[in-house]
Formats: structure tokens, sequence, C-alpha cells
């Protein structure tokens, strides 16, 4: 589920509580999570290191070492940060601790194991061997670099949208709730939008993940802080377009649902 909203507020999350801290040890509960990466190198690299800077780029947050090197989180479906004092708040699910001088700690939750810890010796080099395309709130990511991205493709937008190739940090639930906004379904061919359409579309990007961010993603209450004409918070009950009202429709594409409504982001004529 993490997507560039919730990922920003992870960064702004560990900015506020471990940047700054050192690490005394480094606590591994589940090596899987590291992939190939030996516990030992990475322990060596982080333990008596202190965490110096952070940067995010697509889904991805990314934390300067003061010695050298990065480390690198990728959070899959189900990850997240908890910060803590007392080792009894310790939460289910922690895979990597990091105890730091002081006593506090910051772990790092992923209970479907579907993300990935790791190190890095440079950011942009990390950026370029994962194939990122530019993050979408990059504000170097502007409307001549999306229609750059969009330039020479042939297939439908939702799945334009979701290449982190071509633009990093957008998922299945943002890629709706952009599509939303723009007005188009999901299964548009990306070749047949318009002009005004790829217009609708890039602002639909940058308003929906700006807003995303202000409105505290994934936090309790994030669905009631929504605008009330936000999709998200009518997927999976049954909802109803917050627009025109009619029931919202569903489609399948390689085992992701998409919700949008049949009224308002009509099916192209093919
Ligand atoms: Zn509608």
């Amino acid at each position: 589920m993490p997507e560039l909203p919730d990922v920003e507020l992870f960064k702004r999350y560990l900015d506020r509580t471990a940047l700054g801290q050192t690490i005394r040890r480094v606590q591994v509960n589940d090596a899987r999570i590291l992939g190939d990466l030996p516990v030992e190198r990475f322990a060596a690299a982080l333990a008596g290191n202190r965490l110096e800077a952070s940067r995010r780029h697509g889904k991805h947050l990314l934390v300067q070492l003061a010695r050298s090197g990065w480390l690198t989180l990728h959070f899959g479906m189900t990850g997240g940060l908890s910060y803590f004092e007392d080792l009894a708040d310790d939460p289910p699910y922690d895979r990597i601790r990091l105890d730091f001088e002081g006593g506090r700690h910051l772990a790092y939750t992923n209970r479907r194991m579907l993300g990935r810890v790791g190190l890095a010796d440079d950011a942009d080099a990390f950026i370029e061997a994962e194939e990122l395309g530019p993050d979408a709130l990059d504000p170097a990511f502007n409307e001549a670099a999306f229609a750059a991205a969009l330039a020479e493709r042939r297939r439908d937008v939702k799945s334009i949208l979701m290449d982190q190739a071509l633009l990093a940090g957008i998922g299945n639930i943002y890629a709706d709730e952009i599509l939303f906004q723009a007005r188009l379904h999901p299964k548009a061919p990306v070749e047949g939008l318009t002009k005004s359409e790829r217009s609708q579309l890039f602002r639909a990007i940058k308003d929906v993940l700006a807003t995303a961010i202000e409105c505290s993603a994934g936090a309790e209450q994030f669905l009631d802080r929504l605008p009330k004409n936000y999709l998200l918070p009518q997927r999976d009950r049954d909802g109803r377009c917050p627009r025109c009202g009619q029931p919202l429709a569903t489609l399948k594409a390689s085992g992701r649902t998409s919700y949008y409504c049949p009224r308002c982001q009509r099916e192209p004529r093919s």
C-alpha cells in the first residue's frame, strides 16, 4: 500500500524522530528483508554510524549515513516505521530495529515482507540501478517532462501511471484517484488522449499526491480529511461516485482492482 504520499510521511516521521541519532547496534529479526545482503555486512555498515539526512524518491526512502553510504528502505505492501523508547513497545512484524545511543529505537515493520531494506554507496546511482523514473512530485518533473514520458507509448493510461520507470511513486490506489480527478477511464489508451486531457492528467497527478500528503496519508482519520470529491474513501465499500452518485464500477487488470465511475470516466470508443 505505501505509495508516494505514505512514504513522504514516513520520511517526515523519520526526520523528526531518528534523524541525527547514532546507531549503537542493529537487530535483524528477519534477514529475508535484506535479500542477498549479508546481515553482518549490513550491521557493520550501520553500527556507530549516524543518520545524517533523508531523501525520498518515488516509493523509496533513502537515509544518508554520516560515515558514508545510504540506508535504503522500500515498504512493499505493508511496510512502515515505528519509533519508540521502551522495548515493550516494539511492534509486531518488526524486521529490522536500529537501537540508538540514548536508548531509543526505530523499527522497520513489514507484515507481508514484500519490501526491501539495503545499502547503497550513492543515492543517485541507486535510483538509476532501480530504473526509477523521475519522482512524481519533483518540481523538475513538469508538464514537458510528462509529455516526454508519454511520447511513443501505446498502453492504457493506468499502467502508464503505475510504471515506476516512467514516473516514480504512484501505485494502484493513487492511480485510481488521479484518473477519477482527471475524468479518464483506466483503460483509456494514452496515445488517444488530447492535449487538454494530458494537461488535466498532469495536474491531477500533482494535486492528488500533494493533497494526500497534506491530509496525512495513511494516518487515522485520513479518509475523513480528504476533500469531499475524492474517490478514495469510497473504495472497498460498494461506494458511489462523490460527483454524480452513480455506483462505482471495478475492473481487474494484472491482479489489481481499479475503481472508477462509469459515468464520469467514460470508456473510450475503440
Ligand atoms: Zn460519477
